[in-house]
């Protein structure tokens, strides 16, 4: 699967085309490469866990378009749901019953989502939650957590993780201070940080929302107690707690993060996987919390494009094939990887932590012995290691997400000869890092 000698020549030439009409040449910035320096790969198709760029290249993907593909590229019983929908109209802006046949399953799912609202991304799905905490609790302001990302929405742009902490600007200029003040930073893993905050603010926290497991600050798992703590404190103080589970639902087991944990959210968001590749987001929760929502209640969100037929029939078909043996496979595969990464590391003598849950997994390169647990010990792990990994990977033909602080995915249709051949290629990635 080694990629040729010229191997981005058609990739380098369309993301000059593409920097004459796009901003920054590309739709979302992560993608850019910034972070990791050269042209970002064009892909023109993919199949299973492989992806295939314009300069006739394949892959081994841990991408997975972010999360999404839990299945692999083009799964041929999404294609056909979407294609058979498509047939009928791309979109009626009106009611169709399979919005309702994928609250269901989700619901089935995520039982504390009593009532849900389909939207168009995981952004609309946090911005349209906090409204609603906020009208809910008739206070203005949040907690989020250092690292964390919840979209681009005003209030999330705060020391915020995934592209906006790699391109170093946690914050972003054209946020107004009033709108960003009202975002107050805790720590992750860290339950004395949520108690300053609370206690210093009291009477002011609408909400806490947070990733229960970070995948923005590279991959974090929450410490035991963590989210039972935010629980408490939330009651404690009349707040919501939200869980982020725009990148752990369906991906880190079929209920989320909420089910592995065992703690009811107030509100939960979602994304990427119950879209199967389309753009969907969602959030509910309690239901006398939903009733709050236009046109039943008085706050309003609405979208042109939610809960569009084409969109609705790919998260249906996905979330169709995921049964419970999905989630036992996707561990194995994940621990495969991250146990055979370790073991290549330290026999080259270079210090990674990984962790794993599902189909997600992340690793990092530090040298301490324990695994980063908030995002100034992800930001403390070691970039440049990670920048040379990245591209010795790219060029054999296995393609990580071109951030170290971005989570990785494996689908259903990575077979555990996949990942050896990754596990092969990072020997000799490691082997070149030490020279
Ligand atoms: N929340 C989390 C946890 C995410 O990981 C993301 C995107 N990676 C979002 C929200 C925003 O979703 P979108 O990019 O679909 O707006």
């Amino acid at each position: 699967m080694q990629v040729k000698s010229q191997p981005h020549l058609q990739s380098t030439s369309l993301f000059n085309q593409a920097n004459k009409v796009l901003a920054g040449g590309v739709n979302s910035p992560v993608r850019a490469f910034n972070a990791v320096g050269g042209a970002p790969i064009f892909f023109q198709r993919g199949t299973g866990p492989y992806l295939f760029d314009v300069d006739d290249n394949q892959y081994v993907d841990y991408v997975g378009s972010w999360g999404p593909m839990i299945l692999g590229h083009a799964n041929p019983a999404v294609i056909q749901a979407v294609t058979t929908v498509a047939q009928n109209s791309l979109s009626f802006g009106a009611p169709c019953a399979l919005e309702t046949r994928l609250a269901e399953v989700i619901q089935e799912n995520m039982p504390s989502m009593e009532k849900m609202r389909f939207v168009s991304s995981g952004t609309e799905a946090t911005m349209s939650a906090i409204r609603l905490a906020r009208a809910a609790t008739g206070r203005d302001k949040i907690i989020k957590f250092a690292g964390c990302y919840h979209g681009h929405a005003d209030a999330f742009l705060v020391q915020a993780g995934s592209g906006a902490a790699t391109g170093g600007q946690p914050n972003s200029p054209g946020i107004p201070a009033v709108v960003a003040a009202q975002t107050e930073i805790a720590e992750y893993n860290d339950v004395a940080s949520v108690e300053r905050v609370f206690a210093s603010n009291s009477g002011n926290i609408a909400a806490i929302i947070v990733e229960p497991i970070a995948g923005n600050m590279n991959m974090i798992l929450p410490q035991t107690g963590f989210l039972g703590t935010l629980r408490r404190l939330a009651d404690q103080y009349g707040a919501l707690l939200i869980f982020d589970e725009v990148m752990t639902g369906f991906r880190v087991a079929a209920g989320g993060a909420q089910a592995l944990y065992q703690i009811k959210p107030d509100l939960t968001t979602l994304g990427k996987i119950i879209g199967g590749g389309l753009p969907v987001g969602a959030f509910g929760g309690r239901q006398e919390l939903m009733a709050l929502l236009a046109p039943e209640g008085a706050v309003y969100q609405a979208g042109t494009l939610s809960g569009n037929p084409v969109a609705m029939a790919a998260g249906l078909s996905t979330l169709q094939q995921l049964n419970a043996n999905s989630y036992q496979q996707l561990s194995e595969r994940s621990q495969q990887l991250t146990q055979g990464l370790e073991q290549a590391a330290q026999a080259a003598g270079i210090g990674l932590q990984t962790c794993h849950q599902g189909g997600m997994f992340g690793f990092s390169f530090c040298d301490h012995t324990d695994a980063p647990s908030n995002f100034s010990s992800a930001q403390a792990c070691n970039t440049t290691r990670f920048t040379a990994f990245f591209h010795a990977m790219l060029q054999q033909g296995h393609y990580f997400a071109p951030s170290a602080f971005e989570a990785g995915f494996i689908s259903l249709s990575h077979t555990a000869n996949d990942i050896e051949s990754t596990l092969t290629a990072a020997r000799s990635a490691f082997q070149k890092l030490t020279k």
